[in-house]
């Protein structure tokens, strides 16, 4: 790894720092056009390569214990790595690298749980880009910055999504899990947020996906962003509604008319 280009600027992640956002900051302080050209420029990297934590650590003079946090990809590679955290490899991004703006613009830099492939919306701000407002195309983790698009447009506005309380909330949970943050403990849709905010990161997902394709059906697309929001939707809703039809059978035993 000696012969690999250092870069100039090599900042540390943050602690609640993702691989692909730290990648795209790094390429950002480091002026490359993309990030995919900034690693071919480090003379480790070929096209269609994911990116390696050992590479990175050699271009950023750090070992790969350091960026071990960071890293996606667990030694069996049949599952996935969030900050340390198993999960089901097709939970992950791997391509594609939505944003929210305003938490790049807030925090300066891009948190783990945005690789999440049912992170449809950001809990915090309840907006997210997944498409270039200039070329429409998708946006991926080789493009030019953490707010910038390969064509030049720069990812700085997004529209507000309009969702519903428990999706706030449920993705909320699915943050905090995934930064080892302390989780919510009250919820204003009625979500079990103590039963949900004690499971693992991975359970949590598959609940979530099960629940929401149990209500959706399965289309056979579960990739496409309109069936993820589908399935977030109805597992969220699911779960208030639970709560609240609990709720309402203590209430009516309690507080007879
Ligand atoms: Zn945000
Ligand atoms: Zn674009």
């Amino acid at each position: 790894m000696k012969n690999k280009r250092l870069l100039v600027r090599h900042p540390a992640p943050f602690r609640t720092e993702g691989l692909v956002g730290y990648v795209l900051r790094l390429t950002e302080v480091n002026g490359y056009p993309t990030s995919h050209y900034m690693l071919a420029d480090s003379r480790g990297y070929r096209a269609g390569d994911p990116i390696s934590i050992q590479l990175l650590a050699s271009m950023t003079n750090r070992t790969a214990k350091d960026l071990h946090s960071i890293a996606r990809r667990p030694r069996n590679h049949k599952t996935a790595l969030v900050l340390g955290q198993v999960i089901s490899k097709a939970e992950m991004n791997m391509e594609l690298a939505p944003v929210c703006p305003t938490c790049v613009r807030e925090k300066g830099f891009m948190e783990a749980h945005f690789s999440l492939s049912l992170m449809t919306i950001c809990p915090q701000h309840g907006l997210l880009l997944n498409v270039c407002p200039g070329c429409a195309k998708p946006l991926t983790w080789k493009r030019a910055g953490l707010l910038e698009c390969n064509c030049g447009q720069l990812l700085c506005q997004a529209a507000e999504h309009q969702v519903s309380t428990a999706v706030v909330e449920l993705l909320d949970i699915v943050r905090t899990k995934t930064l080892a943050l302390p989780t919510r403990i009250e919820s204003i849709s009625g979500l079990p947020v103590c039963a949900l905010g004690s499971m693992s990161l991975r359970s949590l997902l598959f609940l979530i996906r099960s629940l929401g394709r149990r209500c959706v059906g399965d289309s056979g697309k579960s990739d496409s962003s309109m069936e993820k929001t589908k399935i977030v939707e109805v597992a969220a809703q699911g779960y208030s509604v639970r709560k609240r039809e609990a709720h309402f059978s203590t209430s009516e035993t309690d507080d007879p008319p």
